[in-house]
């Protein structure tokens, strides 16, 4: 293999938006027959809409975004993100500006906890609610099941052990997520995808943008294994994320791809970067990584 021509395909790369780590990486590039995506903030936008809420307890609307969003400005998880701003939106005029939240502990792929006020509150997954033992109402799983046949992503809060609301979230699919999805296909790999979310809202944006096989409700830890399951079954895998909690997964991948509008951390993790969020990136990065190749032999 000649360098000279591997840095002018890592040196086109960077023309088109594609960060390539070193000329080692299109080497791995090669011969992938499944791409693994992950859903929020690569398939979807990631700007996650407070779309709906539910108080319970000695809790009304008002009160309960105050607390959740006062918790939820110290995590930068989608999620959080349109909790807070809903929260800032609705309260902040009226209420002057959100509590600093105390002890605060991101809970990765599950929620976070904290003090608010004096008040310990919880928001995450209802199996997070379930690791502090928080008495759920059974009205609560009539709720969670409507909201994530819609294809929303609800989460449960509880303040001071007790249930008191449930917050739904809702993203939207990226513009050209389904016409990269089918560019992907096209180039041979095999689309899955991969989310710690629920399946419901997995299921909806994988039929949105034409994947079949989903993955769904993955903590961190489950997507390594996901990607490692898929390798062990002779599949070479190309992952793409931008999340912290995607990091580990990029890392076990054939060919990690972060994308350039997510974290640093899964940046770090990656093999390439590709700077605008836009999912056909990373179909341009894998046909320029090949035709690279094929230049030098
Ligand atoms: P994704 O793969 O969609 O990025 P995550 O692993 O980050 O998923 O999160 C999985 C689930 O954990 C979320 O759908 C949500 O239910 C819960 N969760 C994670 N972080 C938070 C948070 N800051 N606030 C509320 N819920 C959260
Ligand atoms: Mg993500």
């Amino acid at each position: 293999a000649t360098p000279t021509a591997l840095l002018v395909g890592t040196g086109r790369g960077a023309q088109l938006g594609i960060l390539i780590k070193g000329p080692e990486v299109l080497e791995s590039s090669r011969g992938i027959t499944t791409v693994i995506l992950d859903k929020t903030g690569t398939v979807t936008t990631g700007a996650m809409q407070l779309t709906a809420l539910h108080a319970a307890g000695q809790w009304n609307d008002d009160a309960l975004l105050r607390l959740a969003g006062a918790l939820e400005s110290g995590s930068e998880h989608p999620v959080a993100r349109a909790v807070t701003n809903a929260a800032r939106e609705s309260l902040g005029s009226r209420q002057g500006t959100l509590p600093v939240p105390e002890d605060f502990t991101n809970h990765q792929g599950h929620g976070v906890s904290g003090r608010v006020e004096g008040h310990r509150v919880l928001i995450g997954r209802r199996r997070f609610m379930d690791s502090f033992g928080v008495a759920l109402p059974g009205e609560v799983d009539g709720l969670l099941e409507r909201a994530e046949t819609l294809g929303s992503t609800p989460v449960l809060v509880a303040v001071d052990g007790e249930f008191a609301g449930v917050l739904i979230a809702a993203d939207t699919v990226k513009e050209t997520s389904a016409q990269a999805v089918q560019q992907l296909k096209a180039l041979g790999m095999q689309p899955v995808l991969l989310t710690g979310d629920n399946y419901g809202a997995a299921q909806q944006v994988a039929a949105e943008v034409g994947i079949d096989e989903v993955i769904a409700e993955a903590l961190p830890q489950d997507k390594v294994d996901a990607v490692a399951r898929l390798q062990g079954q002779g599949r070479t895998v190309a992952m793409v994320g931008d999340g912290v909690n995607d990091a580990a997964a990029l890392a076990q991948a054939d060919l990690g791809i972060a994308m350039g509008t997510g974290t640093d951390v899964a940046m770090e993790a990656a093999d390439i970067t590709v700077i605008r969020g836009d999912l056909r990136s990373v179909g341009d990065a894998v046909r320029l990584s090949r035709r690279t190749l094929r230049t030098i032999r």
